[in-house]
């Protein structure tokens, strides 16, 4: 059992609003992705916080997609984050759209025009910045802010049916030119946009502003708790205050820190980037930061839920270590993963005294963590295997134990083998390695009383299938690319995918199933590619089997 955490400060709040009775003690959250882009991890917190907190308090989560924008968004977007979501666990109460509630914001802003709260101003964009002055000077009415009521009405009505080009006119919230709060400095909420948006099609022109989208479509869902990243704490004044000039549910805004993660870059639109100038291979490259991408690199949905619960919710912004996200999809690995071998870089053994043509089967449990092994699975042996050239070496220093001259090993399942010789090639290249075996030291069977300090992966040369293995690093050369100078694909890691071509994988690797961890005994766990096909098997490796990272750094 995991040990019991302290609350966080926003479970602390909803415990309080419980206790209090508010809402009649009923909890729901909202998950408000903007479908613009694929998700990324950070968005992997969120969800986790949102659906986490109201499964915690027997409440509900509403998925909303936060459609305000027509000329960004886009089905495709729509559709994996809902697919994400689903991966990752959750299932959400209803699925909304700021958009089925465009009728409702028009009206709510006729309210606030009709109390006198909002005028429509056609100055440009620039002649507002400039009359909204600056943090230490107060901005300056314009002619348009004394409209009439009538003319207000009649002008964001004209609006609305399409009399004006994009920028000819704005409909601004009448509040304080003198705030100290520059959000409060007569916010924009509504702009004129002739673009054809995903959903609502043609039917509008204006589209409402994230101010004038957000809360209201919280208050319209009637969300109890409404969670969001801390860059929106100045925006908290304006939410609470034209819930409360419009007598709508009084929806509460709380905020923590975003979650920013070493070696990647979290924000759709440097991801989208990365994937429009064909830096990765599309969204879902096992080398994104994105939910599709740790996916197809062979996370679990258990893992990510563990790392959102690991780095906890805070109120300050901080950087977490990528090794952390690492770590956790080790623990889960170690447990599920299928123990398999895969000879990466291959150099030939062979048997001397083990008759040639004739093969064996032997055994090999899938996980030996697990009671029982997990089952098994059957290896096929001969005198001809492919082992990993670096387990040989001509001149082995002490302690190497491994093969070379006069050394032993046992082969992994199966036998003891001693190295007696090996051949090299005119360049000087070990090409073949010549052991024997001892009969009497099968695996489980072994009689023979020798002890060897190192056991190594191998593959029946007859026997061996062949893989493309990918091989991944950090996609970033720097911890935090989005703070250093100049463009953050400056500091993309050239080194970040390896292709080997020809790997040799025990036989039983051809039912390998996708989706399912596999780890190659010494050298990782790995995946199959979403791309394979039972003609050419493709593996990711979806980690190492320990952080070489915190090694090459120190
Ligand atoms: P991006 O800049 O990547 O597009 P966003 O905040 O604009 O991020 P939204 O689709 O608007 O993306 O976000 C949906 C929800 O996910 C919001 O509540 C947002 O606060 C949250 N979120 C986004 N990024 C992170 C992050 N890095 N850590 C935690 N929560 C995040
Ligand atoms: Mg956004």
């Amino acid at each position: 059992m995991s040990e019991e955490r302290s609350l966080n400060f926003i479970e602390e709040i909803v415990e309080e609003d419980i206790a209090e009775g508010k809402h009649g003690g009923r909890v729901l959250t909202r998950f408000p992705p903007e479908p613009n882009g694929y998700l990324h991890i950070g968005h992997a917190k969120s969800i986790c916080l949102n659906f986490g907190l109201a499964k915690k308090y027997n409440g509900k989560t509403n998925l909303r997609f936060d459609d305000t924008n027509p000329t960004k968004e886009e089905t495709e977007y729509v559709d994996s984050i809902k697919e994400d979501v689903k991966w990752l666990g959750f299932d959400w109460a209803e699925e909304l759209y700021a958009s089925d509630y465009f009728d409702k914001l028009y009206d709510l802003a006729v309210t606030l025009i009709k109390k006198g709260l909002a005028y429509v101003d056609d100055s440009t964009a620039e002649e507002i910045a400039a009359q909204k002055g600056t943090p230490t000077e107060p901005g300056t009415p314009n002619q348009y802010r004394s409209r009439s009521v009538e003319e207000n009405l009649q002008l964001f009505a004209d609006m609305k049916a399409g009399k004006y080009q994009d920028g000819d006119k704005v409909l601004r919230a009448k509040i304080d030119l003198a705030s100290p709060n520059m959000l409060l400095r007569d916010p924009l909420m509504y702009r004129i946009k002739h673009a054809h948006h995903h959903r609502t099609g043609d039917a509008w022109c204006i589209y409402p502003m994230y101010d004038f989208a957000h809360g209201q479509s919280d208050a319209i869902e009637e969300i109890t708790h409404s969670i969001c990243t801390l860059e929106f704490v100045s925006h908290r004044p304006l939410y609470d205050l034209f819930i409360e000039e419009l007598e709508i549910f009084p929806s509460k805004q709380y905020e923590f820190a975003r979650l920013n993660m070493t070696y990647t870059v979290m924000s759709k639109r440097k991801l989208m980037q990365l994937v429009a100038e064909n830096h990765v291979e599309g969204w879902d490259d096992p080398r994104m930061s994105t939910i599709s991408g740790l996916r197809r690199r062979g996370y679990t949905a258990a893992s990510i839920r563990e790392f959102c619960d690991r780095i906890g919710v805070a109120k300050r912004e901080n950087m977490i270590d990528f090794s952390l996200l690492e770590f956790c999809i080790r623990e889960d690995l170690n447990k599920t993963a299928w123990r398999r071998m895969a000879v990466l870089d291959p150099i030939k053994l062979i048997i001397t005294n083990y008759p040639e043509g004739q093969t064996e089967t032997l055994h090999g449990e899938n996980n030996p963590e697990v009671e029982g092994g997990d089952g098994g699975r059957d290896i096929p042996f001969s005198n001809e295997l492919w082992i990993e050239r670096e387990d040989f070496m001509e001149e082995p220093p002490k302690k190497f134990f491994r093969l070379g001259v006069g050394l032993m090993v046992r082969l992994k399942n199966a036998y003891i083998v001693k190295c007696e010789d090996f051949k090299k090639d005119a360049d000087g290249n070990v090409t073949e390695i010549y052991c024997t075996y001892i009969p009497e030291s099968k695996s489980g069977h072994d009689t023979s009383g020798i002890n060897v300090k190192g056991t190594i992966h191998w593959v029946s040369v007859p026997h061996a299938k062949t893989a493309e293995v990918r091989l991944y690093d950090r996609l970033f050369k720097v911890e935090d690319p989005s703070s250093e100078e100049g463009d953050f694909k400056e500091y993309l890691n050239p080194e970040s995918l390896h292709i080997l071509p020809n790997v040799y994988i025990e036989p039983d690797l051809a039912n390998a199933e996708q989706g399912k961890g596999y780890q190659f005994i010494r050298k990782g766990y790995f995946t199959l590619d979403k791309l394979s096909t039972a003609d050419k098997l493709v593996f990711n490796r979806t980690v190492t089997l320990k952080d070489g990272w915190a090694v090459k750094k120190s």
